[in-house]
């Protein structure tokens, strides 16, 4: 957990560029970005994926969708995509649980 890049942007010893931060939950803009608007929306608590989290995240899971909300409506981004790839073979990279809030681009589906 300590080598989590996710858990070292949440907690400031790694720079990253945030566009909101509260107790539970950071967003910040993606490395690589993939659309004109690419956030990540991270829980501070460590979970390493929706597939590892429990029932007593429940209320976490909400808010960060929440938190994606509020963040892409103080933006000005009415349509955008919401994704959160689980596991290895669904494209998940960073073994930390994380939204992509991607918009300002067509998006195809079924997603690529
Ligand atoms: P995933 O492939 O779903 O696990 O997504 C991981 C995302 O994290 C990718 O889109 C990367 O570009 C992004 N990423 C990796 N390292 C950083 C970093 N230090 N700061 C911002 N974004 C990052
Ligand atoms: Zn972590």
């Amino acid at each position: 957990m300590n080598d989590c890049i996710f858990c070292k942007i949440a907690s400031g010893q790694m720079r990253a560029q945030i566009i909101y931060q509260d107790e539970d939950a950071v967003v910040f803009k993606d490395l690589n970005p993939q659309a004109p608007t690419h956030l990540l929306i991270i829980p501070v608590k460590h979970i390493e994926n929706i597939s590892a989290a429990e029932q007593q995240d429940a209320a976490l899971l909400g808010k960060l969708q929440l938190t994606a909300a509020k963040v892409a409506k103080e933006l000005g981004i009415k349509d955008y995509r919401l994704v959160a790839n689980n596991g290895k073979g669904a494209g998940q990279t960073v073994l930390h649980l994380h939204y992509h809030l991607m918009a300002g681009r067509r998006f195809l589906w079924p997603a690529g």
